[in-house]
């Protein structure tokens, strides 16, 4: 029997710990330098570091072929567990054709190793039915399934061991694994905990729907990705420094921890809602906010989709319990940030800007309003474009 004082189990269980320390990774580490060297892109690099840290518990490595069917046809590993969003190793084709079935590589990022692996299988899949099935959509000009296309024809399967860390370990100080950060709950007292997945900044109506949640738990998981996004993405440092000055000033330290999910995004909307909960479990979580169109990009996704897509599962086997949230906005005759759920005055009094908007608004170096964006936040904002179309200029 699990009581209420015990800590979220990780999905399947067990949480997976894939870094090899002391003398096994001395040895192992000697003995890669002889294997074939595959080079990783960006997003094997950072899938490789969330395998190796238990994030992407109950799997210990890249897919095999009926992991990854089972993946892309019904959400599901071959154990039973749901599972959204294929974590996969892909080649080209001429390297491919340089190992077997069986063999042990080294996977490099640039000349450093970062991961033996064993190749158990080595296998072709169709990314047509991938982009339909995960993305729900063949077109290229969404940026998940024009990574899918740019990617390698062969997949590579099988557990791996990490030896050495990503040259990237931008925001050292909140880098934490899940274990860490389970440690961290549990020192705390937090018996409930809920988890906030951004790719943005924290407007007013996410202080809101973050508080709201912190109302009903212990605390409150501020854990932005800060791996891959699209271009048009606010930088993460930018939102970095964004996070910590609202921190600092609008939330009780005792009851926020900042950390980040170097995870990069793929922009598989409700699939990725589903992905992005199960990886909260494995760090602790016992809720997590699913806003309106999680993870979506364009209008590739139902509003609701993200919402929907939990009740083709049982709560059982999700295991951490889902927050729905519709956007929220300052209503002017409330007084306050509301939603469509909680004010009945309508549009003519709601201060909303589009992402669009606030992106011109920025670039223009203008401040955001008050009743949409904190001042603080603003000033961090403007700052950060101006750089960026500094540097930009540049090039
Ligand atoms: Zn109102």
């Amino acid at each position: 029997m699990t009581s209420l004082n015990d800590p979220i189990a990780p999905h399947g269980g067990t949480l997976i710990d894939r870094q090899l320390r002391g003398e096994m990774k001395a040895a192992v580490s000697e003995r890669a330098e002889t294997l074939t060297q595959i080079p990783l892109a960006h997003m094997s690099i950072s899938d490789l570091e969330l395998l190796a840290i238990g994030a992407f518990s109950p799997l210990s490595g890249f897919m095999t072929r009926a992991d990854y069917e089972g993946t892309v046809k019904n959400m599901r590993l071959t154990n039973g567990l749901p599972w959204t969003i294929p974590v996969v190793l892909p080649v080209e084709d001429d390297l491919a054709g340089q190992i077997q079935e069986g063999q042990e590589i080294a996977l490099v990022e640039d000349d450093r190793i970062l991961a033996v692996m064993e190749v158990q299988e080595k296998f072709n899949y169709d990314k047509k039915f991938e982009a339909r099935e995960v993305y729900k959509t063949e077109e290229e000009a969404h940026p998940g399934v024009a990574r899918l296309y740019r990617q390698g024809d062969t997949l590579l399967g099988g557990p791996i061991w990490l030896v050495n860390w990503p040259k990237n370990q931008d925001f050292l100080d909140f880098r934490h694994t899940p274990a860490q950060l389970r440690r961290m709950f549990a020192a705390r007292g937090w018996r409930r905990v809920v988890g906030f997945q951004t790719r943005n900044p924290i407007h007013r109506a996410h202080e809101y729907i973050q508080k709201t949640a912190l109302e009903i738990v212990d605390g409150l998981l501020l854990h932005p990705l800060v791996g891959e996004t699209k271009k048009d993405d606010i930088p993460a440092d930018v939102r970095m420094e964004s996070y910590q000055s609202l921190l600092r000033d609008y939330y009780p330290p005792d009851r926020v921890i900042l950390g980040v999910f170097p995870a990069a995004m793929r922009y598989a909307g409700p699939r990725e809602a589903i992905f992005h909960a199960l990886a909260r479990k494995n760090y602790g979580c016992t809720h997590f906010i699913v806003g309106r169109d999680h993870a979506g990009v364009g209008k590739y996704y139902g509003t609701y989709d993200a919402h929907y897509i939990f009740d083709e599962f049982t709560a059982e086997e999700i295991g951490v319990t889902p927050l729905f949230f519709d956007h929220a906005f300052y209503c002017k005759k409330c007084g306050g940030i509301v939603s469509a759920k909680t004010c009945p005055h309508g549009k003519d009094h709601w201060v909303y800007l589009s992402g669009t908007q606030v992106r011109e608004m920025l670039v223009r170096g203008e401040m955001l309003p008050e009743e949409f964006t904190r001042p603080e936040v603003s000033k961090i904002l403007v700052e950060g474009m101006r750089r960026q179309i500094q540097a930009s200029e540049s090039e």
